[in-house]
C-alpha cells in the first residue's frame, strides 16, 4: 500500500509571483543587504498596519526584542506578557534581563485578560507575586515598562480594554501580532493598536519570507531607530562609528522579494484559512467540540483552526492527535502557557489557570491555505471516528 500523502499543520504556500520579484533582485544584483525590494515590501506591508511606518526584520522575535529596547526596557524592569503564547513573545524580555510577569487569558478571545492585567500592574507596584509554580516572590515596587498582549492564532485580543488600562497607568504596549497579519477589530489592523506592533513571516505563518518579521509604529522615528539598531547601530560617518550596542536584525533584500509576492495573495490566504475554520465547524456539528467564535466587530485571519474537547470523562485531544499522526496528519497541542514552562515558571504569574485548561483540552488542526477539500475530508473523518 502507498504511504498516505503527508498533511501539514501549516506549510508555506507560494502565490507564483515570488520568483519574479526574486529574479528582479538578482537581475539588479541587490542580493544583500538592503535594496529596492526591501523598501517596496515595507511600503506594501504598511497597508496591513494602518499605514504606519514599517521596518522589515530577520524575525518576529527580533521585532519584539527591538520593541522592548526602543521602550527603554532594562535589567530588573517588569514587562507584562500574555502567558498563553509561543515562547518568542517572552524570550526577548529575558535577553534584556528584565522580569516577565505572566498574565492569563479570558474566554472570549483566549488572549490577555484585562482584569488580570490590571491586577498584575497593581502587583508590580507592590512588588509581591506568586510565581508560575506557586511560590512567593518579592521584587522591586514599580510600574512595568511595557505590556505584551498577543493575538493568538489570529484572534485579536481585547485591545480596547487593554489600551484603556495601559493608558491609565501610562504604560506602552508592544503588540505581538506575529500570528495575526490581516486580523482587525472594527476595521483597525492588529499590529497598529500599541506603541509598537510586530509581525512574523516565519515558514508556518499565514505568509512567509522563508524567515522574517517586521516592526511597525505610528511614530516614524521609532521605526528609524529600529532600522538603525537592526544594522549594527552604525553612526552616519565614513568609518564605522558606534555609540550604542547594535544588532544584525535586518531582513535581506532577497527575502523581502519573496514577501512582495506573498503580500499580493494575503487576502486569498485569509479567505482560505477562514474557510478551513468553517469547514471544520460544519463537519463537527453535533460532536462535543467547541470552536472560538469572533466577538462582535472582531475579524480573525484564522491562522490556525483550534478546537476544544470536553474534559469529561477525559479530553479527546491526545487520542485525536495520535490518530491523525498514525495517518500522516500533523496536528498540535495548543501553546503550553509560559508560566508552566520550566524556563519561566519561577517568574511572577497572575492568573486563573484558564490557559492551562486550554492547553489540556485543545488541539490545532491542519490549517494551511494549500489544503485541498480531499485533505480536509480526510482530517474530518478521522476526527469524527475518534469522537463518535
Ligand atoms: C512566530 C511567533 C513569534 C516569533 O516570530 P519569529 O519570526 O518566528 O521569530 C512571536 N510570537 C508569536 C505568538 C509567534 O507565533
Amino acid at each position: 500500500m502507498n504511504k498516505p500523502e503527508k498533511i501539514w499543520l501549516s506549510s508555506p504556500h507560494m502565490g507564483g509571483s515570488e520568483t519574479t520579484y526574486v529574479q528582479e533582485a538578482f537581475n539588479l544584483n541587490w542580493i544583500a543587504p538592503t535594496g529596492p525590494q526591501l523598501a517596496k515590501f515595507e511600503e506594501n506591508l504598511s497597508t496591513y498596519a494602518n499605514n504606519q511606518s514599517v521596518a522589515a526584520l530577520s524575525s518576529g522575535t527580533a521585532g519584539i526584542h527591538l520593541g522592548l529596547k526602543l521602550l527603554g526596557v532594562q535589567a530588573d524592569d517588569y514587562v507584562i506578557c500574555q502567558s498563553f503564547t509561543f515562547s518568542a513573545s517572552a524570550n526577548p524580555i529575558r535577553y534584556e534581563g528584565a522580569i516577565p510577569v505572566f498574565v492569563d487569558s479570558e474566554d472570549k478571545t483566549w488572549n490577555m485578560c484585562p482584569v488580570l492585567l490590571e491586577e498584575a500592574i497593581e502587583r508590580c507596584l507592590s512588588g509581591e507575586f506568586l510565581t508560575g509554580d506557586g511560590k512567593r516572590w518579592t521584587g522591586p515596587k514599580k510600574l512595568p515598562k511595557a505590556i505584551i498582549p498577543v493575538h493568538l492564532y489570529g484572534m485579536p485580543a481585547q485591545m480596547e480594554a487593554i489600551q484603556k488600562i495601559a493608558n491609565n497607568y501610562g504604560i506602552p504596549i508592544v503588540e505581538d501580532a506575529a500570528e495575526a497579519l490581516g486580523s482587525t477589530i472594527a476595521g483597525q489592523c492588529c499590529g497598529s493598536f500599541g506603541e509598537i506592533g510586530v509581525f512574523s513571516f516565519n515558514g508556518n505563518k499565514i505568509i512567509t519570507t522563508s524567515g522574517g518579521g517586521a516592526l511597525t509604529s505610528k511614530n516614524p522615528s521609532m521605526v528609524d531607530e529600529a532600522k538603525f539598531l537592526a544594522t549594527q547601530a552604525r553612526e552616519n560617518t565614513p568609518h564605522y562609528e558606534h555609540k550604542v550596542i547594535g544588532y544584525n536584525y535586518r531582513l535581506s533584500n532577497v527575502s523581502a522579494a519573496i514577501g512582495i509576492g506573498q503580500l499580493e495573495v494575503l487576502p486569498q490566504r485569509i479567505e482560505k484559512r477562514r474557510a478551513n475554520f468553517e469547514f471544520y465547524k460544519e463537519a463537527f456539528a453535533g460532536l462535543e467540540i467547541q470552536f472560538l467564535d469572533e466577538p462582535m466587530g472582531y475579524f480573525s485571519n484564522r491562522w490556525l483552526t483550534t478546537v476544544l474537547f470536553d474534559d469529561a470523562p477525559q479530553p479527546l485531544n491526545t487520542a485525536v492527535r495520535l490518530a491523525l499522526d498514525a495517518h500522516a496528519i500533523e496536528s498540535r497541542p495548543l501553546w503550553k502557557p509560559m508560566h508552566l514552562q520550566p524556563v519561566f515558571q519561577s517568574f511572577p504569574y497572575v492568573g486563573n489557570s484558564f490557559s492551562e485548561k486550554l492547553f489540556k483540552q485543545g488541539l490545532c488542526l491542519p490549517s494551511g491555505s494549500n489544503l485541498t477539500l480531499d485533505q480536509l475530508d480526510r482530517v474530518a473523518s478521522l476526527v469524527c471516528s475518534v469522537c463518535k
